[in-house]
């Protein structure tokens, strides 16, 4: 056994050299990856990483709902909205590095590499975000979960607290309406919690197929719903890595 561990010198630099090209192989992945979908605070040194993966994308639409006119809202495209509206929001905190796991419509990332991209970029905690769906249109809640109990409960209960009884205030004018009902912390065995390092939850902040909802998350401007929501998921994530 011990002759066999004996490698001659030629060997030695063969093997070292391998290791090196894997190493500079793999790091120029993590490169290449890194700056396309993080964006960085422009004030001081970067203390948090906030990974956030909005759900679905290309060929899956996640929930959908049908208006009258035909018109359909697609959950895969307003979580994606609700993403780029968190990162602008932490982004202009001090000390930010906000990642996206995908940063358009172009793709689907398999919940394994969702997980692979937020360990690549050393994330400190992992959001999520969804927008939940039902064939019964009155239906509306907020709900977060979690997918491995040791390092998503507590942030996942951290992150409702944030959302609701928020999420209830639908016009967002501090008043609660009585309209979104809460439904606590839930668990999701899902790869993408269960495969990442980090403190991890996947945010269902209200459904996208309540009729009420849908004619809110219509409105884009930054008094809207999709803002409420970027605005209750940053101030989460922000209390917890402030805590
Ligand atoms: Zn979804």
């Amino acid at each position: 056994m011990k002759s066999m561990l004996r490698f001659s010198s030629a060997a030695k630099v063969a093997a070292l050299l391998s290791l090196l090209m894997l190493f500079a192989a793999t790091s120029s992945v993590a490169r290449a990856q890194a700056p396309s979908g993080c964006w960085d605070s422009s004030s001081g040194p970067i203390t948090k990483i906030v990974a956030l993966d909005p759900g679905h994308g290309f060929n899956d639409s996640g929930a959908v709902y049908r208006f009258a006119s035909g018109d359909e809202l697609l959950e895969k495209n307003v979580v994606l909205d609700i993403a780029y509206r968190t990162r602008d929001i932490l982004v202009n905190k001090v000390g930010y590095r906000v990642c996206l796991t995908r940063m358009d419509d172009s793709t689907n990332p398999s919940n394994t590499e969702r997980a692979q991209y937020a360990n690549s970029v050393n994330a400190n905690v992992f959001v999520l975000i969804h927008l939940n769906g039902s064939s019964d249109p009155m239906v509306n809640y907020t709900k977060t979960f979690w997918g491995k109990k040791s390092k998503d409960l507590k942030f996942s209960e951290w992150m409702y607290s944030a959302l609701y009884p928020a999420m209830d205030d639908v016009d967002w004018d501090g008043v609660r309406d009585n309209e979104v009902s809460g439904n606590g912390v839930g668990q999701f065995a899902t790869g993408a919690l269960l495969k990442s390092n980090m403190p991890g939850t996947l945010t269902e902040s209200v459904f996208l197929t309540n009729s009420r909802e849908a004619e809110r998350l219509l409105d884009t401007t930054t008094s809207g719903r999709r803002q409420q929501i970027a605005d209750v998921i940053a101030s989460g994530i922000d209390g917890w890595l402030n805590r």
